[in-house]
């Protein structure tokens, strides 16, 4: 049994393929913290339904601490600075940044985790997390493991990031393998109907299907010629 950090995203949606076809148990936490945007919310509910409906014995709880918005309110996904049209891994980014997110995801997620009995928390950091996201890094998942581990010694709970080593394409190629919902994910940064295709989140996602060699299930077949041409142009200004 596992406790899983669980956006609706690419990368925590090919986690959840990951560990549950393991078998395991998952409680997975949607966390509301009063981002711009519900849609990866939404994304969310539905692929834990699909799990479900595929034999996965997954519970699901969305965790509301909106109220912390006034509080970490900086930045474009929290705050309301323009989200970058550049590379994931481009300096630009650091405005998505959203101060302490994970620190604060896992701090609740470990408490749940003891509530409930399971003795490790999940979370999917990458290597293409690196350039911008600091609390993404190795060093940091070591250090909250250590953190996690001194504050309850007597419920001892372990701190894993799996993908830690894998970038978006290793990613995605695992999850094709597991047959991951990716039709059913969001990934994009603005809270449009449709994804902008042009955001660094939508790029790097261009990037991990099209190096794969198939095209984002997510979008009509118009949409993914026009990430394509996008994802190109921003790769020449780079
Ligand atoms: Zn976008």
């Amino acid at each position: 049994m596992a406790v899983l950090i669980f956006s609706g995203g690419l990368d925590s949606t090919t986690l959840l393929w990951f560990l549950a076809k393991k078998a395991e148990k998952i409680h997975a936490l949607t966390f509301n913290y009063g981002q711009r945007h519900a849609k990866e919310i939404e994304h969310a509910k539905k692929i834990v339904d699909l799990a479900r409906d595929e034999g996965m014995e997954v519970e699901h709880m969305i965790v509301d601490i909106s109220s912390i918005r006034d509080l970490i309110a900086v930045g474009a996904l929290a705050g309301d600075e323009e989200v970058p049209k550049a590379h994931y891994e481009d300096e630009a980014q650091r405005v998505t940044i959203v101060p302490n997110r994970n620190m604060i995801f896992l701090s609740i997620a470990v408490g749940y985790a003891i509530k409930v009995g399971d003795n490790a928390v999940y979370y999917s950091a990458h290597r293409g997390d690196y350039a911008n996201y600091p609390d993404c890094r190795k060093e940091f998942v070591k250090a909250m493991d250590t953190a996690v581990y001194l504050a309850n010694i007597f419920t001892p709970v372990e701190i894993k990031a799996p993908f830690i080593d894998m970038n978006k394409v290793e990613i995605i190629k695992l999850g094709l393998k597991l047959g991951a919902p990716y039709h059913l994910t969001w990934t994009c940064y603005e809270g449009k109907e449709r994804p902008c295709l042009s955001c660094g989140a939508c790029i790097e996602r261009t990037e991990a299907f099209l190096k794969n060699g198939v095209k984002d299930p997510a979008l009509s077949d118009k949409e993914w010629e026009k990430a394509v041409e996008i994802y190109k142009r921003t790769c020449k200004r780079r």
